[in-house]
């Protein structure tokens, strides 16, 4: 099987309403995702979708996924889309880096090896453990009235994992998180999403101020270096997300003890296949996961939820559907939904399970082929 054309699209993507994070220093409106639909001389058609969230974010834009088609997509050309490892090798060839450009690709080709071997991509994986897997809410900042009023409004429809956002002011946070816990009801489980707003010295006071709580931080400084001394002077289990990119970065994590728990955001360290190394390795090390991508519709979240049930229900936390977030959606009635606050692969999918409706995309931005 061969690789004959590469189509590439842009899609903008309103959110539903703004959103801040990173203690109310980011905001975002829109996301700029990318789809990438891999055609064969088999018949065989794959495809897959690159969303980074905003461009303020992470090292990471839409333009950057189309610049790096540019030269990603000819390379591909005329390569077996079933020997997965050897297309990974080939974008690393052709582009050191740019992981967040190359997951749609990667993605692709997982859809075209599942359809081919009539399997979910989750099989693939290594084996899909058929629990649905629970998603977090997103949980802007605000007063802690008003991120209560939030979660409740999560609870009506079944959340029982939330992802609260903060990291405005250290002394307010106090207030947020000991309001939160005080409200929070039996089976919830909240985490403390700092999107590395802290300081280490914010981080160390606020974490042992309230080391009575048995809560879970993520990512509460900039840099593994600063998380490093936060978890050495803290006590709550910490997750790692923004600063996971690479399979050396989970290694670090896991032989300095930085974190318990890994956040996988399927796109930001390069696909499924760059995805599933570091799964290996942080499972043999005892690690729990949180399993999502940066932003994008159903494409991506169905993506991630194939990834998500190849790993162990208790090693898994939760995911989180970007698709919610956004006006507009490609494959209306396919895909990964959220069915009473879980989410889980298509039934009886092969591949990925999700094939864009093309007359709700404009047309192709850069058309690849020989
Ligand atoms: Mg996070």
């Amino acid at each position: 099987m061969k690789i004959t054309k590469i189509s590439v699209f842009q899609q903008t993507q309103p959110l539903n309403k703004p959103y801040w994070l990173s203690g109310g220093r980011l905001k975002f409106e829109q996301l700029d995702s990318t789809f990438v639909k891999i055609e064969t001389d088999a018949g065989i058609t794959g495809w897959a979708e690159s969303c980074p969230w905003g461009h303020t974010y992470l090292p990471a834009h839409g333009g950057g996924v189309r610049a790096a088609a540019e030269l990603l997509a000819p390379a591909l050309l005329g390569s077996d889309p079933r020997k997965i490892d050897q297309i990974n090798r080939t974008m690393d060839l052709t582009l050191p880096g740019h992981l967040y450009a190359k997951a749609g690709f990667d993605i692709a080709c997982w859809d075209i090896l599942g359809q081919s071997a009539e399997l979910p991509i989750a099989d693939l994986l290594g084996g899909h453990y058929p629990e649905p897997t629970p998603i977090a809410s997103s949980v802007s900042t605000g007063t802690p009235e008003e991120m209560l009023d939030l979660i409740k409004e999560f609870r009506v429809r079944d959340y029982f994992v939330h992802s609260v956002k903060i990291g405005a002011d250290s002394a307010m946070d106090i207030e947020r998180i000991r309001h939160l816990e005080a409200n929070r009801e039996q089976g919830e489980l909240i985490f403390y999403d700092l999107n590395r707003a802290w300081l280490p010295a914010e981080a160390i006071v606020v974490m042992n101020k309230i080391s009575d709580l048995p809560i879970i931080f993520e990512q509460p400084c900039e840099t593994l270096d600063q998380c490093l001394a936060v978890r050495q002077l803290t006590s709550h289990p910490i997750s790692i997300d923004e600063n996971l990119i690479t399979l050396d970065d989970a290694q670090r994590i896991i032989n300095d003890r930085i974190g318990e728990i890994l956040n996988i955001k399927i796109s930001r360290v390069g696909g499924l296949t760059k995805a599933k190394r570091i799964r290996d390795i942080a499972i043999n090390a005892g690690l729990k996961f949180l399993v999502m991508d940066t932003g994008g519709g159903v494409t991506a979240d169905t993506a991630t939820q194939h990834f998500a049930q190849s790993i162990p229900s208790e090693m898994r936390i939760g995911t989180w559907l970007c698709q919610e977030m956004i006006t507009n959606d490609v494959a209306p009635g396919q895909g990964s939904r959220n069915i009473e606050g879980s989410s889980q692969i298509p039934d009886g999918c092969t591949g990925l399970g999700v094939i864009p409706d093309e007359t709700l995309l404009d047309d192709p931005t850069a058309i690849y082929e020989r």
